[in-house]
């Protein structure tokens, strides 16, 4: 038995007809940027989402960026983000001309730890980036009253969360503007890049709307870019959109089942669920302390696992530059997310799955654990 990390042929091929039409239809009509795909699926993601406003744009790494620009930084203002989370998250903050402060993660959760965040804060600090990891919604309340105390923006990154609840909220309503991603990968994925802000503020639209659009047309407004999802993506997310939600329930069963398999399993921890929330499960991420013995058995069984990400941001090149000189070895500089970065495993979840499969990686594991 083959099981793949992810199967997106076999989402298209449950949804075909639909699929084929819809790009014809954007073909017929040579509605290949803006036009009436991309504002349908505009209104329907904002209604999905129980939002006011959702701007589309060319993926979710832009939606950062866009959604940072328009809440503004001067040169040299901060912002706080987690230290395990892909590195759009951050890289973003840099782009707009911020510095970036690493936070942290929960060992068992990997959500940033909000108790730690206070003591991040400076007098240039002017925003939180909390990213509701795996599918799991970080502690809004608590990074809320941060930003409340201290008079800071909160920007969710919701790319690995689309129809996430905290506490029966949708995620990307709680703070001032929430950004997704539709990677093909990703839950509500298109077969290209593809991302979108939503926000409930009217301004903070407005501004983003013309900022990823060059400004306006004519006598451009302000000097923009140009970030835009185009009409086949959107076509294509129109049509899996009503979808999602069951996508999101197969997920949720799948993860449940998997939690079952492996609860008594010696030397596995499963993921961490907060009870105040839900998780769609873009990933389902387990913890083994011989984690590369245990992903190099399951490839010779042709399990494909993933590890999501191998190193933390702070421990990457890139940042470097952000260790102080009396800090010697990453261990003690962010040592939860140290830790993380050689035990997590993602193991395949998708829609289609099935339990075979599911079934086959458990006892695969099972195997592996009991030797
Ligand atoms: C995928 C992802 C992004 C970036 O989305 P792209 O569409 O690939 O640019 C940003 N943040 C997180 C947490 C992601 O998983």
């Amino acid at each position: 038995m083959q099981v793949p990390f992810n199967d997106l042929y076999a989402q298209y091929q449950s949804i075909q007809p639909e699929i084929d039409a819809a790009i014809a239809a954007v073909i017929r009509e040579s509605a290949f940027v803006r036009g009436r795909f991309v504002e349908q699926f505009e209104q329907d993601f904002a209604q999905a989402i129980g939002v006011d406003h959702c701007i589309s744009c060319a993926n979710g790494t832009d939606a950062l960026y866009i959604a940072i620009r328009a809440l503004g930084l001067e040169p040299g203002d901060e912002v706080i983000t987690t230290a395990h989370t892909w590195i759009s998250t951050a890289e973003t903050i840099t782009q707009a001309g911020g510095r970036v402060v690493f936070c942290d993660t929960e060992l068992d959760s990997f959500l940033i730890d909000s108790t730690q965040i206070e003591a991040k804060i400076t007098s240039r600090t002017r925003g939180i980036i909390p990213v509701h990891l795996y599918g799991q919604p970080a502690d809004m309340d608590e990074i809320l009253a941060i930003a409340r105390k201290y008079n800071l923006w909160v920007i969710e990154d919701c790319a690995q969360a689309h129809l996430a609840e905290y506490k029966g909220q949708k995620v990307g309503t709680i703070g001032n503007a929430g950004t997704f991603s539709f990677y093909p990968g990703k839950n509500l994925g298109a077969m290209g890049d593809a991302g979108a802000i939503v926000t409930n503020n009217p301004k903070l639209a407005e501004w983003m709307a013309l900022f990823a659009r060059h400004g306006g047309k004519g006598n451009h407004q302000i000097e923009g870019i140009n970030s835009r999802m185009d009409g086949l993506q959107a076509a294509i997310l129109g049509v899996k959109l009503p979808y999602l939600k069951q996508w999101t329930e197969k997920r949720q069963a799948i993860a449940h089942h998997y939690d079952l398999e492996l609860a008594d399993v010696p030397g596995i921890q499963t993921p961490h669920r907060k009870g105040d929330r839900t998780h769609v499960y873009h990933l389902y991420v387990i913890k083994s302390d011989h984690r590369d013995d245990l992903k190099e058995y399951l490839s010779e069984l042709n399990i494909q696992t993933v590890i999501n990400y191998p190193l933390a941001l702070p421990n990457c090149q890139a940042y470097q530059y952000l260790k102080p000189d009396h800090v010697r070895n990453s261990s003690t500089w962010f040592p939860c997310v140290t830790i993380n970065q050689q035990e997590i495993l993602s193991l395949p979840i998708f829609p289609e799955i099935g339990d075979l499969a599911t079934q086959y990686v458990a006892n695969s594991i099972d195997v592996f654990c009991q030797r």
